[in-house]
């Protein structure tokens, strides 16, 4: 096991300040008869706290059920825990994207636990589980549900995902989302700001798996690497060469590629100089800019 991995988890906010965790105040999940059941009777079995159980061999998911840290989710602001931003709504939004086709009940679970309402603007928390991208700031956007559990199914292909690397941290909802099936989630955000904002989004949620960084992502994170799964929540000409470098052997990265017209592109390391890439559905991202603001 190497020293990165044993340092894991660390609290959030050993890793981006220094105030407090809060007391985690932990969600309790109802069971729908939908789509959706796999992963509320993961939750339901785990209520108390939600861990996502993967899919892959039970002994696999035996270690783990043990070892992966989990989101546990703080409290709700109380103006904010209305009808439109309850756990049913939550729940209807996971429906609508396991009707798009997201059938990963690792990452429908994931989708159902983040509370992404407490990633936007007050103002505009009564839409956040309409399946849209809605505005953060900073001519940026917080990603639509279905792509973020699109991109994500996609990288881990039925499998555990052990490190992963986001591009594009934003307001953080998608570092979150990532920290409920990864063991351990980096993020990059080049814009100073939205990393600042991502922090305090992420503040009232023990998130102990997750380190945000600043910085310009197109460079990856050599000092993590490699990794098991890369995501870049922007779109740009082509997949940095510094990413596929950082892609363990057997790694998956899924990428937006392309300008006015974009698609998904998933690139699959299978050899040392190797790499397979496959074009998957038209989407519609940000710009990847080089440099930090
Ligand atoms: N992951 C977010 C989506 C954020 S939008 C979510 O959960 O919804 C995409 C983000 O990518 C923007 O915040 C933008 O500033 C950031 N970005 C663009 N180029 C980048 C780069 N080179 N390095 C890091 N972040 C980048």
């Amino acid at each position: 096991m190497s020293e990165k991995t044993r340092t894991f988890p660390l609290p959030l906010s050993s890793v981006t300040d220094k105030s407090p965790a809060k007391k985690p105040v932990y969600n309790t999940v109802a069971t729908p008869q939908t789509a959706t059941q796999n992963a509320a009777r993961t939750a339901a079995a785990n209520a108390g706290g939600w861990r996502p159980q993967p899919v892959a061999s039970p002994s696999r998911a035996h270690s783990y059920a043990q070892e992966r840290a989990q989101v546990q989710l703080g409290s709700m602001p109380a103006p904010r825990q209305n009808a439109l931003v309850s756990d049913g709504v939550r729940r209807a939004m996971v429906q609508r994207v396991a009707k798009q086709g997201v059938s990963d009940p690792v990452v429908l679970g994931a989708l159902d636990t983040v509370p992404r309402h407490m990633f936007m603007d007050e103002g505009l928390a009564p839409q956040a589980y309409i399946d849209a991208s809605l505005p953060i700031g900073h001519h940026q956007t917080i990603s639509q549900p279905y792509i973020v559990a699109r991109m994500i199914e996609v990288m881990r292909a039925g499998q555990d995902v052990h490190r992963v690397l986001e591009i594009g941290t934003g307001c953080g909802y998608q570092a979150a989302v990532l920290a409920c099936v990864a063991k351990e989630v980096y993020s990059i955000e080049r814009i100073k700001s939205l990393h600042e904002l991502a922090k305090a989004n992420l503040r009232p949620m023990r998130v102990p798996n997750l380190r945000l960084h600043y910085g310009d992502g197109m460079l990856g994170l050599p000092q993590a690497a490699p990794f098991d799964g890369i995501i870049l929540a922007a779109a740009g000409l082509e997949v940095p060469q510094a990413l596929l470098d950082q892609l363990n052997i057997g790694g998956r990265l899924v990428a937006p590629v392309g300008a006015r017209t974009q698609h998904l592109e998933l690139v699959t390391r299978v050899s040392k100089n190797e790499w397979v890439r496959q074009t998957l559905e038209d989407c519609h991202f940000v710009p990847l800019r080089p440099g930090t603001v």
